[in-house]
């Protein structure tokens, strides 16, 4: 093999090396999730699903973003029962 090859397949290597996913930056940045309540007196998000404030819920109990449960969903407190957090 002529030098000139030997050069230009190791480049290809380390290009190759360089463009491969090295799996370091795939993780995906987990948002933090709560749950809220659909119901027209709900008010707090919640971080558990068991907590006793979502079982008084009357309609429908969704997990979302935290963002999305203040901004979108107007459950801007957290909820105060201990057991939630
Ligand atoms: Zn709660």
């Amino acid at each position: 093999m002529k030098p000139f090859l030997i050069v230009a397949s190791l480049a290809a290597v380390l290009a190759f090396a360089e463009l491969a996913p090295t799996g370091k930056d795939n993780s995906v940045v987990k948002e933090p999730r709560v749950w809220i309540c659909l119901g027209p007196s709900a008010y707090a998000h919640h971080v558990n699903r068991q907590c006793r404030g979502l079982n008084q819920c009357s309609r429908a109990i969704i997990s979302t973003t935290r963002d999305s449960a203040i901004n979108y969903y107007d459950r801007e407190q957290p909820c105060r029962m201990k057991a939630c957090n």
